[in-house]
């Protein structure tokens, strides 16, 4: 870091003192980190954005001394000394500034603390709640701090790329219309026209495309993007995107850019990666991993099984075939040593998880020790055990279901397997890839319509006289280590199929004039071809720091329900607010200040 401003309060970063200043007058300032009195001496560890430096008081310096007794964690000061090495045996080879020490002939407290509800020179566990309600202590933690400078780094790598790639950073607005991305609006009402209101952007997604009509044809920002969703998960209602968008590319223009700026932004994190990322089908992946954003480091793959019992005798997976269902199964490599409770567990986890039953099987020399074993053939389990790739000594996980049923629970368990395993010795330390060819729409919960799997204004393919639900769609996501980091698509640019998607969806020409108009008109004055994507760049930062939550890489998160403790955000305001607003409030609700 560059040196600080000499002023009255310092001339040098006190975390940056090195032993080739040694004999160098400094004056630094910042916070008690740590006091220890030794008798005479009183050493204070004083910590500045740079680091930790030790201070050493003395008795020949005795105003300075006797003051430091009455110094206390976290009290504010500036310090002025001579920097010396420190004395054999005393240097601390775990600190960079370890050594040297300042022995300080003046100091001034420029603020005292209280004691702090929580240690600060210390990274224990410490009630989040706590922590969130004095997020400024928090923050002053090693921990966070590192998770704030590894942020800065990956945002610094992401704007010097794409700056190195002719991006323009563009901002757009958060005062604006709703933009359908699967999620609840934020909503903001308007003073000036009541009954009005204006969304918050679940993302740029029609502002970035509407600068590809402009002509700008290579956009990014790091956008503040909003979603009210249940809190389920580790979600922010805000969170930060970094938002792509080009004109004139397909698929595999936009995937080898996203490529290389996902190698330099890894880099920054430690990570290192080769180039092509692998690509893997939604299909293939769902199959073999029952999830379209798996963990493939367990390794444990699904594998169909349909082949294998196709003409079974034993009903439940003849019936599931003939139902147009599915007979798949995980191999755990070594569960035969699990207990048979863990495989009661399991099938009491796959009924919670929708399926009818779980088969489960230890597969020893000769054959299976299962309690359906007796239904079937000694072909059908050494064709199943073939398929499996299994051994003597591991278990099998087998379920008979519809398709989309037997891979959400066989993903689910097997992760569950793994997870309590830990992870194997050979398991690669990281796994980032692509998904792609992903279907245009699913069925929404009450299958009652068509929802797009990305968003109404991802390109399709396919059969587009056809059934919608055999479209595909030109969207590609993009997992690291079992979560989606990132997705995006190639773009609708011609108003015709805009409309025809929008029909797909159920949305008329009435409705999408009026909540997409300014899109459709603008498509029509000579749109080019263009696609992008969005990386969520809370949980990229959080991965790379090795976080578990999001929360842990953001300076001022929200709670799980969405609360602020610190300023209490959400709070009531009060009624003449509202009355401005031409909003009533609700009844009962708690009054504002
Ligand atoms: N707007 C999309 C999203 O926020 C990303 C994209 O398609 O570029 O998920």
């Amino acid at each position: 870091m560059k040196p600080p401003p000499d002023n009255r309060f310092r001339n040098a970063w006190g975390g940056d003192a090195r032993a080739a200043a040694v004999g160098e007058q400094l004056r630094v300032a910042g916070w008690v980190h740590r006091r220890r009195d030794h008798g005479g001496l009183i050493f204070i560890d004083l910590r500045d954005r740079a680091g930790l430096l030790q201070l050493v008081f003395r008795p020949e310096a005795p105003e300075a001394h006797a003051a430091a007794h009455r110094l206390r964690s976290e009290d504010v000061l500036c310090a002025t000394g001579t920097l010396a090495r420190r004395e054999q045996g005393t240097v601390n080879p775990k600190l960079p500034t370890g050594e040297v020490e300042l022995h300080v002939s003046e100091f001034e407290l420029l603020s005292d603390a209280e004691t702090p509800p929580f240690q600060v020179d210390e990274d224990d566990d410490v009630d989040e709640a706590l922590r969130l309600r004095h997020r400024y202590l928090d923050l002053r933690r090693t921990r966070m701090r590192s998770g704030l400078e590894l942020r800065h780094e990956v945002v610094r790598t992401m704007r010097e790329h794409l700056d190195a790639e002719g991006f323009l950073e563009i901002e757009t607005p958060i005062l604006t219309r709703s933009t359908p991305e699967g999620a609840r609006d934020y909503l903001v009402p308007s003073r000036t026209q009541h009954g009005s209101w204006y969304a918050l952007p679940q993302s740029p997604q029609l502002f970035k495309q509407l600068l590809m009509v402009a002509g700008y044809e290579r956009y990014y920002q790091l956008a503040r993007c909003f979603r009210d969703e249940d809190q389920r998960a580790d979600r922010q209602a805000e969170f930060t995107q970094l938002d792509i968008e080009l004109s004139f590319v397909e698929e595999d223009d936009v995937i080898e850019l996203c490529d290389r700026l996902l190698q330099a932004v890894l880099a920054a994190g430690g990570i290192e990666v080769s180039l092509p990322l692998e690509r893997v089908s939604y299909d293939d992946a769902l199959l073999r991993y029952g999830s379209d954003r798996p963990d493939r480091r367990p390794g444990m793959e699904i594998a169909d099984l349909g082949e294998v019992f196709t003409e079974s005798e034993f009903k439940v997976f003849a019936g599931a075939l003939a139902a147009g269902g599915v007979v798949r199964g995980l191999r755990i490599p070594g569960g035969g040593e699990l207990p048979r409770k863990r495989f009661d567990e399991l099938t009491e986890e796959a009924q919670a998880l929708g399926a009818k039953g779980l088969v489960w099987a230890v597969v020893e020399d000769g054959g299976w020790r299962s309690p359906i074993a007796k239904f079937l053939s000694d072909e059908e389990i050494a064709g199943a055990s073939a398929v499996l790739g299994a051994k003597p000594g591991d278990a099998l996980l087998v379920v008979a279901d519809a398709a989309p049923t037997a891979a959400r629970v066989l993903g689910e368990l097997r992760l569950k397997v793994a997870a309590a395993a830990g992870p194997a010795d050979d398991a690669p330390e990281h796994d980032l890839f692509w998904v792609v060819d992903f279907p245009m729409f699913e069925r929404s919960e009450d299958d009652s319509r068509w929802n797009p799997l990305h968003h109404p204004f991802t390109a399709p393919t396919g059969d587009l006289d056809g059934d919608p639900g055999s479209w595909r769609s030109r969207a590609y996501d993009i997992v690291l280590d079992g979560f989606e980091i990132g997705g995006g698509s190639i773009r609708i640019n011609r108003p015709e199929l805009q409309q025809q998607v929008f029909e797909a969806l159920g949305i008329g020409p009435d409705e999408a004039r009026e909540r997409f108009g300014f899109l459709l008109e603008a498509l029509r004055y000579g749109a080019p071809p263009h696609g992008g994507i969005a990386f969520g760049l809370d949980r990229i930062v959080a991965l790379l720091a090795g976080r578990d939550s999001i929360r842990e890489v953001i300076a001022f998160p929200k709670t799980g329900s969405g609360a602020d403790p610190m300023t209490g955000a959400p709070a009531p305001v009060d009624e003449r607010q509202l009355r401005d607003l031409g909003v009533r409030p609700a009844p009962g609700a708690p009054k504002g200040a």
